[in-house]
């Protein structure tokens, strides 16, 4: 929550190699708990692949990664905590509904490890927080682009990630949707608090949604800009 000092994600000089591609280069980067971190870059860059790193779903060649103060990932000491065991919540570029479950369905399936009753609760409550109550027995093709966003966002936060992970969240919809969802997802990620890790291409959606921006070139994160509301310049790194 906003306010708690805690460092919720670290990476230190993390290095992932596709082959002969390296996707990132000695990435280094600090999210205190509470706070939004936005990260820029072209496509092609490695955001992605930072957010499966973070996720569980890639293991960096070099370095290491801590989540809530607890490593998950050193490429040097062996250790290697699997994504079902982390934390985090991760909303992907294309939202990526099951399109044969309803939206509550839909939210259900991220708590499949709590018993039945207590899931469609806890799937009702995720759903009420972005708003989406309403649309809870309707299929993803009954939904509008943004509809379905508000679910995919519902459906990574019911089971209480420490950090959210977004993939360029509106990738696919057009510029004047795109830009009134943005403040929507805005005004929610403010009300809920949480922490976050947001990568997009767009620069203006960086600066409206991330306390801070950090910007990523060819795998490499190259600066870190300050959003005008950002509460601290000190503690947080992070290019190396
Ligand atoms: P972004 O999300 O910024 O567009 P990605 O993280 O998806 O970038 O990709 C970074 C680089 O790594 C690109 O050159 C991409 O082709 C490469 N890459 C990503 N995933 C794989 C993979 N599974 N196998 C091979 N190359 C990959
Ligand atoms: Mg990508």
């Amino acid at each position: 929550m906003n306010g708690d000092l805690g460092v919720a994600l670290e990476l230190f000089k993390v290095t992932k190699r596709f082959g002969a591609v390296t996707a990132l280069e000695g990435v280094s980067l600090r999210v205190g708990a509470g706070e939004r971190l936005a990260i820029v870059g072209p496509s092609g860059s490695g955001k992605t692949t930072l957010l499966r790193l973070v996720a569980g779903l890639e293991r960096p060649d070099a370095g290491s990664i801590r989540l809530g103060g607890e490593t998950v990932a050193d490429a040097r000491a062996g250790v290697w905590v699997p994504p079902e065991r982390r934390r985090v919540g991760f909303v992907f570029q294309d939202g990526a509904l099951f399109p044969h479950l309803t939206a509550l369905g839909n939210v259900e399936f991220g708590l499949w490890r709590l018993p039945r009753r207590l899931r469609r609760r806890r799937a009702l409550e995720a759903l009420a927080r972005v708003e989406a109550l309403h649309l809870a027995e309707r299929y993803p093709h009954e939904l509008s682009g943004g509809e379905q966003q508000r679910v995919a966002l519902a459906r990574a936060l019911a089971p209480e990630p420490q950090i959210l992970l977004l993939d360029e969240p509106f990738a696919h919809l057009d510029e004047g949707l795109r830009r009134r969802l943005r403040g929507e997802l805005k005004a929610l990620l403010d009300a809920l608090g949480t922490t976050a890790l947001i990568v997009t291409h767009d620069p203006h959606e960086a600066q409206e949604l991330g306390d801070r921006v950090a910007r990523l070139e060819r795998g490499r994160l190259k600066r870190l800009e300050t959003a005008p509301t950002a509460p601290q310049l000190d503690d947080l790194p992070v290019a190396r």
